[in-house]
């Protein structure tokens, strides 16, 4: 790898720590975007999902945030407005 792809691999790397400077759900709102540690009725989790999507959909960086849940395959929790299900009805296989 010469100099030149070192330095783009160096700024996608940074721009992806960029966008997660801006994420709405820094702060005290994390809890609701995963599952907690116990049990989980299914009208409370849909519920705690709704409040976490309602602050995805006024995210400004709600695009490479999903990106990047897809792209890392990550299997829990609310990732630019939409849970584990949704995103994997998005995924090629
Ligand atoms: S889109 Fe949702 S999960 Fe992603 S950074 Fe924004 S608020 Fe957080």
């Amino acid at each position: 790898m010469h100099l030149k792809s070192r330095g783009m691999v160096v700024s996608v790397l940074h721009a992806e720590e960029l966008w997660q400077d801006r994420a709405a759900c820094r702060g005290p709102h994390t809890s609701l975007f995963f599952p907690p540690s116990h049990f989980e009725r299914k009208d409370d989790k849909e519920a705690r999902e709704s409040q976490a999507k309602a602050i995805c959909a006024a995210c400004p960086v709600r695009k490479p945030c999903l990106a990047y849940a897809l792209r890392i395959r990550e299997p829990h929790g609310i990732w630019g407005g939409l849970n584990e299900v949704e995103r994997r009805a998005l995924s090629p296989h």
